[in-house]
């Protein structure tokens, strides 16, 4: 089966879970059957449903017309038969407890058609078991969406021991086809791989507190403002529930062993009915308390070692064991619980001796199974040193063609952007090599902030490459992928943890203008000309633009240079106070390098904590963003683009029509 081939999608339960699978698939495009146990049930699974599409038109996430289309692709039904009969592929989302699915699986086998893929959403059960039950376990796997579907944008997609390649890979091409980021899990393997780092993770932070070597306070102070994790450890527990990491563990204790011990401290929790944010109270108190207050000034070493060693443990056997490779758990832990770097480049960071070294430490003094130290571990840290493969680029040097990367000193790493024949402009290319040189720079111990400059006199960065994106041709999705594209590659640069300073000489525009904004400070010579010209092509920025604009130089501001599309000089952008300077012609280069070099001997984990908690308290942008992309795909696809872009070539005024 291909994805073309799949037109009606199944959902097995109307709940949590179902009810938003169901959603996703329907704005997706699938016609829906939702299918519970009861009338009630199903109805109001469809009732969330149609609450939820009217909060994303609300918002401006999806038309009224695209809202209500999706609504009327669900079909709410009890008879088995009717939900499934016709189905493509059936996503079983009915509770956790293997009795039931099995139950549920027999039913199926008899209903759908043999040509039907069987997904099952299980948070810990064992894949194989239950496709044993059907007559297809070639055709059946694991696709493990995170709660909320429609927000979340992790998909785990398991193997089971005998799904094959056709199936996993169609699987995570429906997921795409979702909007959704497939990551493979390669083996039916015990929490697959969010869980079996996180809830470990949860696990040792109650350990640590109920042994007495660290307070909640401590735990929490140190995962929060300490590793740059977006909540405390217990902060999280309340939110996923305690009852759902309990559940999870107690599952891994039983499959696994020893090592997976629910800790009496969130045992007690289950068992006083203190779930978390659900129930009013958890670890912290919701209702008469003031919630989760964690001081940002507590933080302790142990913790930090404990914690980081436990992702350590895991990582190793996730990675040894074959059920995902390095790049996978991190991204799934990134995508699945907004991890800033994902736990195996925190622990290569840390170090797998002094990762193993903790293990052993705390092994001896309490001889608890969680500490005992995987193979893959020991062997890793003795051989290498890390989980990654030393980065063979590292060595032999890397080449860039838009790009130069070079070490003028005092630990600045200078990123040059090498387009001066085509007025620097930013292609597709450019985007892609650029994120490379973040890494490098990142990754290098001897450079410790980053400049940004333009090649030549003429330009830092005159904007997007429009000759190749009007060759794109007017795709909305392409236009989507575009946008996020620069999004992203934009935001690892604002997120760096590095100190990034723009030299800015000559035209900063569109696109060009949006990089600029992601540095930290800016400086620009007297002949430098700034604008977003983009609704004069009758587009908007797309990288970013309508949100980082603001957060730098206030939204009115930002709303006028947009919004008038503009040209300003260097010293009006003084009194923006986008750029902290503006030199003469000939001292930009000097005045930008010293600016950088000045921050490069700054501390660099201080500076690295303040960008943080910096951008941590922003509001939603990622909302902005997602919206910022879907709106620059949809005007793609409009006659007043081709306008813009026409006048635009052409040297004259453009005559939009709002088409
Ligand atoms: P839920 O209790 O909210 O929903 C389950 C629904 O299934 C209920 O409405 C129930 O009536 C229905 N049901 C029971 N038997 C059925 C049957 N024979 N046919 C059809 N429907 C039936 O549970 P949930 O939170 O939506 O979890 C569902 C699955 O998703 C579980 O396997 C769970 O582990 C997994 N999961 C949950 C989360 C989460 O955060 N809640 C996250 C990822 C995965």
């Amino acid at each position: 089966m291909e994805l073309e081939d799949i037109n009606t999608i199944a959902v097995l339960g109307a709940g949590n879970m179902g009810h938003g699978i169901a959603e996703v698939a329907a704005i997706a495009g699938y016609d829906v059957n939702m299918r519970d146990i009861k009338d009630e049930f199903v109805q109001n699974g469809y009732e969330s449903i149609e609450w939820s599409l009217g909060k994303l038109a609300e918002s401006d996430q999806l038309s009224q017309e695209e809202a209500d289309a999706a609504l009327d692709r669900v079909t709410p039904l009890v008879d088995m038969e009717e939900a499934c009969g016709n189905a493509d592929v059936v996503i079983e989302a009915v509770p956790e407890k293997m009795e039931i699915k099995k139950d549920v699986y027999e039913e199926l086998e008899e209903v759908a058609p043999d040509r039907a893929i069987f997904a099952t959403n299980t948070s810990s059960l064992s894949i194989t078991e239950l496709a044993g039950v059907t007559e297809r376990p070639e055709r059946f796997c694991g696709m493990h969406f995170f709660n909320p579907p429609v927000r979340m944008q992790l998909v785990e997609v398991i193997s089971g021991a005998e799904t094959d390649e056709e199936t996993l890979e169609v699987i995570e091409d429906l997921a795409e086809d979702f909007g959704k980021s497939p990551v493979r899990v390669h083996k039916d393997s015990p929490g697959f791989i969010v869980n079996r780092i996180l809830v470990p993770l949860m696990n040792e932070a109650c350990w640590l507190v109920h042994e007495n070597e660290a307070t909640i306070a401590e735990v929490d102070s140190t995962t929060k403002y300490g590793m740059g994790l977006p909540m405390g450890s217990f902060e999280l527990g309340d939110q996923v529930g305690n009852d759902v990491s309990y559940h999870v563990l107690d599952y891994l204790h039983e499959v696994l062993g020893d090592a997976y011990e629910p800790c009496p401290l969130l045992e007690e929790k289950v068992e006083n009915e203190e779930l978390g944010k659900k129930t009013g109270k958890g670890f912290y108190d919701y209702e008469d308390g003031e919630g989760a207050k964690i001081p940002t000034d507590e933080q302790s070493e142990l913790v930090e070692k404990r914690l980081i060693a436990s992702m350590a443990n895991e990582a190793a056997k996730l990675i040894g064991g074959d059920v995902a490779p390095p790049e996978s758990i991190d991204e799934a832990t990134q995508l699945g619980a907004g991890f800033p770097d994902g736990p195996v480049k925190v622990v290569d960071e840390f170090g797998l001796g002094n990762a193993l070294e903790t293990l052993e430490e705390a092994h001896e003094k309490s001889g608890h199974e969680r500490y005992e130290p995987a193979d893959y571990l020991r062997e890793r840290a003795e051989e290498i040193g890390s989980f990654y493969e030393p980065d063979a680029d590292d060595e032999a040097g890397v080449e860039f063609d838009t790009i130069r990367v070079e070490y003028p000193g005092e630990m600045v790493g200078h990123v040059v952007i090498d387009r001066p024949h085509r007025m620097n402009t930013i292609s597709d290319d450019l985007l892609e090599e650029l994120s490379e040189a973040i890494d490098l720079l990142e990754d290098d111990d001897e450079v410790r902030a980053i400049l940004l400059t333009g090649e030549g006199e003429k330009a830092f960065s005159a904007g997007a490459d429009v000759q190749s994106m009007a060759a794109g041709g007017a795709d909305p999705l392409g236009g989507v992928e575009l946008s996020k594209k620069g999004q992203e590659v934009f935001g690892k640069l604002e997120a760096s943890e590095l100190p990034v300073v723009a030299g800015i000489d000559g035209y900063c525009l569109g696109g060009g203008m949006e990089l600029a904004t992601c540095a930290d400070i800016r400086v620009a010579s007297e002949r430098s000309e700034f604008g977003q010209p983009e609704l004069n092509l009758g587009l908007i920025p797309g990288w970013g633009g309508t949100q980082r604009l603001a957060n730098v130089i206030g939204e009115g501001p930002a709303k006028e240079i947009i919004l008038t599309a503009e040209r300003y000089e260097a010293t009006e952008m003084e009194r923006f106070d986008f750029v902290k300077e503006v030199v003469n012609n000939d001292e930009l280069e000097d005045a930008a390098f010293d600016l950088a070099a000045d921050l490069a001997g700054g501390p660099p984990i201080a500076t690295k904590y303040t960008k943080r908690a910096m951008l941590a308290g922003r509001h939603d942008t990622d909302a902005g963003l997602e919206y910022e992309a879907a709106a620059f795909g949809q005007l793609m696809a409009t006659d007043d683009l081709m306008e813009g872009i026409t006048a635009f070539m052409g040297d004259s005024e453009p005559e939009f029509e709002g088409k």
